[in-house]
């Protein structure tokens, strides 16, 4: 586990970038945390390290949406308007199987077809403060181990 803070939005974006350089084929990314915590603002940054060009937009609506123009193809996923629909019907696993990047908001209702080896990050306001967020990072297997590993040198630290 490793934790760090980010004291505003391009501070996030920043944090963004240094995961798109390290990022691998079939790396997945959970993305814990409340509405307006930072984690689409973490994934703009991602994207344009990866070479993405086109905006990132929260896929609320669309589930998913897919990137196909940056160094690996990136996933960005939404699950927050699953509600009735199963994950199983979107085949969601089709895109964790895959060789591109997934990064996942609200992970919570994405039941059991998300990957057990993943690099969860939770992102936290930090109280009595609208700009702060404290970053939790937790590999849960051998290749979000290697991911977590080869991030840690450029992380912000305490
Ligand atoms: P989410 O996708 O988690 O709902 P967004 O990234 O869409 O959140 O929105 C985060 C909002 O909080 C943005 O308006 C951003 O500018 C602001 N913000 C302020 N401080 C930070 C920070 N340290 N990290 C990320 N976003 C921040
Ligand atoms: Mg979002």
């Amino acid at each position: 586990m490793l934790q760090f803070q980010t004291r505003n939005a391009e501070e996030t974006i920043a944090v963004g970038q240094l995961f798109g350089q390290q990022v691998t084929a079939g790396d997945v990314l959970l993305l814990n945390g409340d509405l307006g915590a930072g984690k689409t603002t973490f994934t703009k940054g991602l994207a344009a390290a990866l070479g993405i060009t086109r905006p990132v937009k929260s896929p609320t609506f669309t589930i998913i949406r897919e990137y196909r123009t940056g160094r690996l193809p990136l996933f960005h996923m939404d699950l927050y308007r699953l509600e009735n629909s199963s994950p199983a019907e979107l085949g969601l696993e089709e895109y964790f199987a895959g060789q591109g990047v997934c990064v996942v908001e609200w992970p919570q209702f994405g039941g059991d077809e998300l990957p057990l080896d993943h690099l969860a990050v939770a992102i936290q306001r930090v109280a009595d403060t609208d700009d702060q967020r404290k970053f939790t990072l937790t590999a849960t297997g051998p290749q979000s181990q290697v991911l977590l590993q080869r991030l840690q040198a450029g992380l912000p630290h305490d």
